[in-house]
């Protein structure tokens, strides 16, 4: 079992990467399970027999997850099982179940503790981690949220054995951003290995799983409400990505095929800005294309033009110019404050 702590402000908490029995002493007596039915069928009787407890709250599965009345019912719930602000809500399922599930926990008495259980890849590498939560409102994805940091998370990589490849492949986008943005050895690492790591090598997993926690720890410490440009790095292609989401129809596409596409992009206008060698992109291109993920907004069945409306609302935005996390190479990302809206209409045109 591996043990990343993350330090968050005055908060430190754990993410432990191993089997999920042998944490089982770090699970509370009592909890509040939240899950979804397919996730629920595939391995609640693993959760039942450590936590046993009443029966779980089970949400629509996927990106319908993160809905209002989603939100409301999951407070409703929590109120009707007269949950206490030291009551843990325990949210085993993707980055959709722990999004909504994290919201309402920061939001329930003015916060009661969220564990995450995270069962997709995306979500053990990425999503469980870093106290963002969200639903989508308005069309718009992420548009209401909180900070809320949970107070453990255990990936347990051995969920990941009923995922489909598809989801697989989405996590795996958010894994190689994370070489992209400061770590130019971790995506020669990906390259060499992303295949057979998705394939289902349980130690490459592990490792990819780990390395990119520990990314994330890295980045959120010292910025850990995104205010400073620092944690705003883990944003690379995600401005595009979630105009991509947004234009295609939230929950059509798998968040990390939204994000392959938005790191070619990220890093395509880097190139045409001068800022990024071309070979560094085309490299990005054919790994994508070699782990079967997208990386045109042709394959979305998108056009450039529409995106632009969506990234100019974008939360990183601060006034007329744009904020996009751009790069200087693999492994360079920086924070570009004062993008020319027209030259990136003119990219995306
Ligand atoms: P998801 O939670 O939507 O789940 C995708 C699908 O996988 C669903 O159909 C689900 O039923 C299924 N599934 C989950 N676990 C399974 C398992 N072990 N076996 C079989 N099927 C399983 O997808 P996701 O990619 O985990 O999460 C995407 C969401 O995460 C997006 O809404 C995105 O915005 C959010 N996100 C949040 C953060 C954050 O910092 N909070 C970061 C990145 C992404």
């Amino acid at each position: 079992m591996k043990r990343i702590e993350v330090a968050a402000g005055a908060l430190r908490y754990d993410v432990l990467v191993g089997p999920l029995d042998e944490a089982r002493d770090r699970l509370p007596a009592s909890a509040i399970l939240v899950s979804e039915p397919k996730v629920f069928a595939l391995h609640g009787d693993r959760f039942r027999a450590l936590l046993g407890g009443d029966a779980p709250i089970l949400l629509p599965e996927g990106e319908a997850a993160k809905q209002w009345d989603v939100l409301h019912f999951l407070l409703a719930q929590f109120a009707d099982r007269k949950a206490s602000r030291s009551t843990a809500i325990v949210a085993l399922g993707g980055g959709s179940v722990g999004d909504v599930a994290a919201l309402a926990a920061s939001l329930f008495k003015r916060g009661c503790p969220i564990i995450h259980l995270p069962t997709t890849l995306l979500s053990q590498a990425d999503s469980a981690v870093g106290g963002k939560t969200a639903i989508d409102a308005f069309g718009e994805k992420n548009l209401v949220g909180s900070f809320h940091q949970p107070s453990l998370v255990i990936a347990d990589p051995a969920f990941l054995d009923t995922l489909d490849p598809r989801q697989l492949r989405s996590g795996y986008a958010e894994i190689l951003k994370y070489g992209l943005i400061d770590d130019a050895p971790f995506f020669a690492w990906c390259f060499a290995n992303g295949s057979a790591l998705l394939a289902g090598d349980p130690a490459l997993r592990e490792h990819a799983i780990s390395t990119a926690i520990a990314a994330k720890a890295r980045l959120i410490a010292g910025d850990v409400e995104d205010r400073t440009g620092q944690r705003a790095l883990l944003n690379l292609g995600h401005s595009f990505a979630h105009a991509i989401e947004s234009e295609a129809g939230l929950g059509r596409l798998a968040h990390g095929e939204a994000v392959a596409i938005g790191l070619v992009l990220a890093l395509r206008f880097s190139a045409e800005l001068g800022l990024c060698p071309p070979q560094d992109v085309d490299q990005l291109g054919a790994h994508l294309a070699e782990v079967g993920l997208p990386s045109t907004l042709a394959e979305a069945g998108l056009t450039g033009p529409a995106l632009l409306q969506w990234i100019a609302r974008d939360k990183k935005n601060d006034g007329a110019a744009l904020t996009l996390i751009l790069a200087r190479g693999i492994g360079q990302a920086f924070v570009a404050r004062d993008v020319d809206p027209a030259r990136l209409a003119a990219f995306l045109a």
